[in-house]
């Protein structure tokens, strides 16, 4: 009787212990594109990353979402356009997956800078060092309850004319016949001073201030480690701690910080890093399609 009991006692230890979490990862992501990963039987605040050898480029966590009725447990890992392509391993825990990263094609692009342009490019004072890291912090936080907007995000602008894309390959022309290079991080939309900038989505107001390189600038959180960013505002029409729905009124069009004439320049941030807006647009923040067949 007594060893029956341990027996039983024992297969209830196995069942606890090795309860079964399944990974799914996409075959492939293109350089600055956004690797959504589904992880069934999971629990949120698992880690995940995206590696190569010992060397590691992106970092995340686990949250668990609402995707049409279903509670799947996801993870979304930033792609920087810098990777090179090729075969890299998606971690959760000690399970891996193979992932592909193919190419994407990136513009390369000279930009003259005046004399004030410059010194603000090349001003390396405490002030802007710490305005960095205050971002940066910021932008690396992944808060798992923070779930606003899972859906496809709006163009923060109604204007069509771009006049710089995701990943361009930058190099500044200083007034002093130097050069820098440079990679630009967000889409910039031409407009006329004071068009409407909208919330790309639902989500909380993270940053709301003046930046030396960025202007006037606003954070928004959607989802745990992921951001937009709205720089060169010439008004801020929100605050710090701010929920916003999508599509609602945070700012102005400006030229405020680094900026050659008027624009928005708007960024996606996915765990730190800068990721290619465009297909926001289009699927959305998560690749919904790849869960739901995976289900
Ligand atoms: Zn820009």
């Amino acid at each position: 009787m007594k060893k029956k009991l341990v027996l039983i006692l024992f297969f209830i230890l196995m069942a606890c212990s090795s309860y079964a979490v399944d990974l799914f990862v996409p075959a492939s992501v293109k350089q600055g594109g956004v690797i959504t990963v589904f992880v069934k039987g999971g629990e949120e605040g698992l880690k995940i990353s995206l590696s190569k050898g010992d060397k590691f480029y992106s970092n995340s966590e686990c949250f668990e979402d609402n995707l049409d009725g279903h509670n799947v447990i996801i993870g979304l890992l930033g792609v920087p356009s810098t990777l090179p392509v090729g075969t890299y391993t998606v971690k959760l825990e000690d399970q891996t997956k193979n992932i592909e990263v193919i190419k994407e094609s990136f513009i390369c692009e000279d930009i003259p800078l005046n004399s004030h342009m410059t010194s603000l490019r090349q001003d390396d004072g405490e002030q802007r060092r710490e305005q960095a890291r205050a971002l940066t912090k910021i932008l690396l936080k992944v808060n798992k309850d923070d779930v606003y907007e899972n859906g496809i995000l709006k163009k923060p602008v109604t204007e069509l004319r771009i006049t710089s894309f995701y990943g361009d390959r930058r190099t500044y022309l200083y007034d002093d016949g130097t050069k820098a290079k440079s990679i630009h991080n967000g889409i910039d939309y031409s407009a006329v001073p004071g068009t409407s900038v909208y919330a790309a989505g639902e989500g909380q107001i993270v940053f709301a201030g003046d930046r030396i390189i960025t202007g006037l600038s606003v954070v928004i959180e959607h989802l745990p480690g992921v951001y937009s960013l709205y720089y060169h505002l010439s008004g801020i029409d929100t605050e710090l701690g701010q929920s916003v729905k999508k599509g609602e009124l945070i700012g102005e069009v400006g030229a405020t910080g680094l900026a050659t004439g008027a624009h928005l320049h708007w960024e996606m941030r996915v765990g730190g890093v800068a990721v290619k807006p465009e297909p926001f647009l289009s699927t959305g923040i998560i690749d919904k399609a790849f869960i739901l067949s995976n289900m």
